[in-house]
């Protein structure tokens, strides 16, 4: 029988109003367990790779924890530096993340023009070559800080999405793995009229379609299509518009192979993941500003497999559902009927089944679906435990 992957859990709850059962206490331990598991040693360059978000986003990693995982890592005698995308570290002191807060030095990830990178080819689709960011390339150590929240493209964004499309430059990101939907025609311009064009654009709820006259092309923005079906039923049948199934896959199969190629730079025991549900919010950290939680805060995980960790996640946020109140009311097509559909499909359309970026991850064999949850100080255990005396203002107090 195949082992399972552990995967260290901390519950945002906890059993009793005491620091030793908090939420801070389990990041602490989930992170020196972690830490004892990979072979980091003295002088290792270790990269945190964070997405520190764009420009009024705040539901990115709390810096407060951060800086706990630095000091750990800095006590092993080895380097951390935090990286992300070159805009991100420009004006992360915004969102309270600078050397001074988090303890260790903010890199731009592929340098300060977004060039420094290295190429890697693969062969998939409409795709060639990816440029790999080049402080990834360098590190010895990668910490994967994740935080997990829904994704318009593919409906979830975890730890592979934060090394998949944040692994890269700027035009690897947003033109090649996003564009990777393209390799599927989703038009026919013979059948095409300009006319229907205008229509198909004018009648999409979610202005996902644009349409350029003067070369008589039909654009889908996939990331915003909540597949509402409204451009097929305009369509009758005529094929002029198409809905790809595949084109949906192809970026969850492309995540999986960027994730992939950079986990490949890597010695497998050098690595690590950590995924904070916190703020589960519909769209990711690249929105660049707040949004209601749709689902409730459950807390960290930690592991050293991708695929369980990521797996995990999904089960927890599944098993805790969606907050219906808190859903954006510009989303119309919400299907909270179908049994057993996952939050984020529900929300993103029954196309962008967030498992499908895992299942391709699987069958690369970068890990495994099949985990052991390992609760860390659980409610249960902790509510038996001796609580010391408690003190409202310890040393130093100026109380
Ligand atoms: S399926 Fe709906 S959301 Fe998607 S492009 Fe067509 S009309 Fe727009």
């Amino acid at each position: 029988m195949l082992e399972k992957a552990k995967v260290y859990f901390g519950s945002i709850q906890q059993g009793q109003m005491a620091r030793f059962a908090s939420f801070a206490a389990k990041v602490d331990i989930i992170t020196e367990k972690l830490i004892e598991e990979i072979k980091i040693e003295k002088k290792d360059k270790v990269a945190i790779k964070m997405h520190l978000g764009f420009r009024d986003g705040y539901q990115t990693i709390p810096v407060f924890f951060v800086r706990r995982i630095v000091e750990k890592i800095k006590k092993t005698g080895a380097y951390p530096f935090i990286t992300d995308n070159p805009t991100s570290v420009y004006n992360a002191v915004n969102r309270g993340y600078t050397e001074y807060t988090c303890g260790c030095p903010i890199i731009p990830i592929s340098g300060v023009k977004d060039g420094y990178v290295k190429e890697k080819k693969i062969d998939f689709l409409n795709v060639d070559s990816l440029s790999m960011a080049g402080a990834l390339e360098d590190a010895d150590v990668l910490v994967d800080l994740s935080h997990v929240k829904g994704h318009g493209a593919c409906g979830f964004g975890g730890a592979i999405k934060n090394i998949a499309l944040g692994g890269y430059s700027g035009p690897t990101r947003w033109k090649k793995i996003h564009g990777v939907n393209y390799a599927y025609a989703m038009y026919d311009p013979d059948k095409l009229t300009t006319e229907l064009a205008k229509k198909l654009v004018a009648e999409c709820p979610y202005h996902a379609l644009s349409y350029n006259e003067e070369k008589h092309e039909l654009r889908r923005n996939y990331h915003d299509c909540h597949q509402c079906m409204r451009c097929l039923e305009i369509d009758q049948g005529l094929g002029a518009v198409k809905l790809p199934r595949e084109a949906y896959s192809a970026f969850q199969e492309m995540m999986a192979i960027a994730a992939n190629e950079v986990l490949k730079s890597f010695d497998k025991e050098k690595v690590f993941f950590m995924n904070f549900l916190l703020d589960i919010t519909t769209y990711c950290d690249c929105l660049g500003m707040g949004q209601a939680p749709i689902v409730n805060d459950i807390g960290v995980l930690g592991s050293t497999d991708i695929i369980a960790i990521e797996t995990a996640s999904l089960d927890l946020i599944k098993k805790e559902g969606l907050i219906e109140k808190n859903i954006p009311p510009y989303i119309k097509h919400v299907d909270l009927t179908t049994p057993d559909l996952h939050p984020f499909t529900r929300v993103h359309g029954p196309y962008k089944d967030p498992y499908e970026t895992v299942q391709f991850g699987e069958k690369m064999d970068m890990g495994t679906s099949s985990y052991e949850l390992i609760e860390i100080l659980s409610p249960s255990e902790t509510m038996k435990m001796e609580a010391p005396k408690r003190t409202f203002e310890d040393e130093p107090t100026f109380f």
